[in-house]
């Protein structure tokens, strides 16, 4: 093509950009990428979201004539697409199961008289015997495969129908393809590549380094914590968008209830919702009636807020693609975002008990991307290195500006070089070969290999098999390693790999992952770690007593002393925040409640203090049914055993449901009339003066100063008739 030729068509092509879609100017590789399809050659495009791909259909679209085929696999959002087009006046139809009969008809005849320039299909139209029909008649300008990643079983989200769209098409005039897609692995790559047998496509990549997200792995711990740390991050960023990724139904349920009953506009979206609910919750997110959406991952599909401060993962994703383009929809503006993941081994293990059903092949690939994922979350290594050269992008900055939690706090780690060596050097020996030999080879567990024993045999005994997977995962992402393309159990030495070898230095590893659990013992530890306030303690100490001297009841029938270090802990200011601390409930609150919270008020507001998520649970139904038949019992003055015996509970257990009751919920129960049927009235007499002279109400200390004379069950009902007498 002459120069003048060139020009002439990036003149035209920029014209057409103003006069259909009224932008001035082409964003990255867009222009290049529409001429050459223009020119008929085949086209693969592999952008992040965001980056404008389905311009680079749209646009040639209109210019060549014919239609163009679409193939996209999401139906729900065909519609979408179909009516942005329209909206620009561009002659736009799809073509997919929603549509009925008739509609169908209609949009095919259209197409027929050439009116249709973007025909959208669903897979499973473009295959049914119908649409093979329509096909022929047609004149097609090209082929577009959007989520071309489908195609690929080691993509994130194979479709099997998506292998055989080739198939559709065979014997008809040849015609260029575009296969676009967010995510590719060199591997996927390669499988869409071979799979719509395009293999002289001209190959588009964009970086998929979004520098403005920060990445963030945190171990997840009980999920108390983590919804404490949540809430807490949440709180922290008022006024500002975010989006909570779970797996599960009810666990998002559960956490946008959380979030509710902590005061965040929090609304749930998954697919079990119905379409109405969900759309509204996706509206109020859109229109920030509400700050935070809590969804699975069928949220977030072609939807673009530009404004989304945080996304945060409750639950592993099952695969870095799903964690990427999950992150991705935080900071589309370009400014700084947090992508936080809460991560737990265990996350991993449970998705894959859930792939037992799956056909072996596909488990494999499923296997291996959780596996990817896993070591992403374990890695010391910088989060952004790691993910680009996931996508078979060289990351060579050493470090990412802080943009990560391993950089900004670097872990602990060691020179590796005396590891590296025999990994390396086995590989070297036998050029290509399967990972997991070379592995058991140099831990010393098979001493042969490909026939023979290599000088590296054992050289890494004593260490586990999972400890060199680690380390082997660090070289991939260091480089010096890689997986063949076309088959992924096969790994090879890179360059920088040999030169390794030939001239060895260190190399920085670090230490597997701790992958036990967070235990209780760890729970613990945070508990021991959260001080309360000595000082406010003693002022509450201080007041209870004034209190308790004008009432003249003991201190601890005002509150007791666990219920004083809470608040002297979590600092609540007002009268619902105290009706939460263990111990308080609604009827202490507003008996005694109103000097507590102003002195804590006021002991605040005079030493600047920044208080505490307290994380509040929405309430269980299910404890709530419990108590009520236990307090209308009572009401009726039914027998503690008669009760026991209905709900299923020993005395005990009983008991302790009252004392809930009374403590917690601050319900007044009338207990004069069990006490009587157990105890006669001096017996009473001789507790209550007890109770009265004590430091506390420990019942052991009670039944110890009273000789034994009283059983446990005896001295824990009258303690709480006690209290029920004097506050
Ligand atoms: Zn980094």
């Amino acid at each position: 093509m002459a120069m003048e030729d060139m020009s002439a068509t990036t003149l035209d092509l920029k014209e057409a950009l103003q006069q259909y879609f009224g932008y001035a100017a082409f964003r990255g590789p867009q222009e290049e990428i529409i001429r050459t399809l223009l020119s008929g050659k085949n086209v693969m495009v592999i952008m992040p979201t965001g980056a404008g791909k389905s311009l680079c259909y749209q646009l040639p679209a209109l210019l060549m004539p014919g239609t163009a085929i679409v193939i996209s696999p999401l139906i729900a959002l065909m519609k979408n697409q179909v009516d942005q087009m329209q909206a620009y006046d561009i002659p736009a139809e799809f073509l997919n199961s929603s549509l009925s009969r008739r509609e169908y008809e209609e949009v095919k005849q259209k197409c027929l008289r050439g009116e249709v320039k973007l025909l959208y299909v669903a897979p499973e139209t473009l295959l049914s015997e119908n649409f093979a029909d329509t096909l022929h008649q047609l004149k097609i300008s090209f082929v577009a495969v959007d989520e071309a990643h489908c195609i690929s079983e080691w993509g994130h989200d194979f479709r099997p129908e998506y292998r055989r769209i080739r198939h559709a098409f065979r014997g008809l005039e040849p015609v260029p393809f575009i296969a676009l897609t967010a995510t590719a692995t060199p591997r996927v790559q390669r499988d869409i590549l071979e799979n719509l047998e395009i293999p002289d496509a001209v190959i588009f990549r964009t970086s998929f380094n979004r520098p403005n997200l920060y990445y963030q792995i945190t171990p997840k711990r009980s999920q108390q914590t983590t919804l404490k740390e949540i809430v807490q991050y949440i709180r922290s960023r008022p006024g500002q968008s975010g989006i909570v990724y779970c797996h599960s139904r009810r666990r998002v349920e559960e956490v946008a209830q959380t979030l509710q009953a902590n005061g965040i506009k929090a609304l749930p979206y998954h697919a079990g919702m119905d379409a109405a609910t969900r759309n509204r919750n996706q509206d109020a997110f859109l229109n920030e009636e509400i700050q935070v959406i809590v969804a699975t991952i069928a949220f977030g599909m072609g939807i673009d807020k530009p404004d989304v401060r945080f996304v945060i993962h409750y639950d592993v994703p099952k695969s870095i693609e799903n964690y990427y383009q999950e992150t991705g929809r935080a900071g589309r503006d370009g400014l700084p975002s947090d992508c936080i993941l809460y991560y737990d081994y265990n996350d991993i293990l449970k998705l894959d008990r859930f792939l037992k059903d799956k056909p072996a092949s596909e488990r494999e690939a499923i296997v291996f991307l959780l596996q990817e994922m896993a070591y992403f979350c374990e890695t010391g290594q910088c989060r952004r290195k790691f993910l680009l050269q996931y996508f078979g992008e060289s990351y060579e900055a050493d470090k990412c500006g802080g943009m990560c939690d391993n950089c900004r706090y670097p872990k602990k780690s060691f020179d590796g070089q005396e590891i590296a060596k025999p990994i390396l050097e086995t590989i070297a020996h036998l050029e290509r070969f399967p990972l997991i030999p070379v592995l058991d080879h140099v831990v010393g567990l098979q001493g042969e290999i490909a026939g023979r024993t290599l000088p590296t045999f054992g050289k890494l005994k004593g260490h586990s098999l999972d400890e060199i997977k680690s380390y082997v995962a660090q070289l991939m992402v260091e480089g010096y390693l890689q997986r063949d393309p076309s088959d992924y159990t096969l790994v090879q030495l890179t360059e920088k790999g040999k030169a390794f070898l030939e001239n060895p230095h260190p190399i920085t590893l670090y230490p597997p992952y701790d992958r036990t659990p967070a235990t209780a013992d760890e729970e613990g530890l945070i508990e021991e770690l959260t001080l309360h306030d000595e000082v406010l303690l003693e002022k509450l100490k201080a007041l209870r007593k004034r209190i308790a001297d004008e009432r003249r009841v003991p201190p601890y029938v005002i509150f007791q002393e666990p219920t004083l270090i809470e608040m002297a802990t979590q600092y609540p200011i007002t009268s619902e925040e105290l009706e939460r601390i263990p111990g308080v409930g609604p009827v202490k609150a507003q008996k005694f409640g109103r000097p507590f919270v102003e002195l804590i008020q006021q002991y605040v507001e005079e030493n600047d203090i920044e208080r505490p998520v307290e994380l509040i649970v929405p309430s269980q139904p299910k404890k709530q049914a419990d108590w009520a038949e236990i307090i209308q019992s009572i009401d009726h003055r039914v027998p503690l055993p008669t009760i026991a015996q209905r709900l299923n509970l020993t005395l005990e257990e009983l008991l302790t449901k009252i004392e809930q009751i009374v403590f917690q919920a601050g319900v007044r129960l009338k207990l004069d009339y069990a006490v009587r049927t157990m105890l006669d009235p001096d017996r009473v007499e001789e507790v209550f003066d007890y109770f009265y002279e004590a430091e506390d109400d420990d019942i052991e200390k009670a039944m110890r100063a009273l000789r034994g004379e009283y059983t446990y069950e005896e001295l824990r009902l009258l303690r709480l008739h006690f209290h029920l007498s004097v506050s």
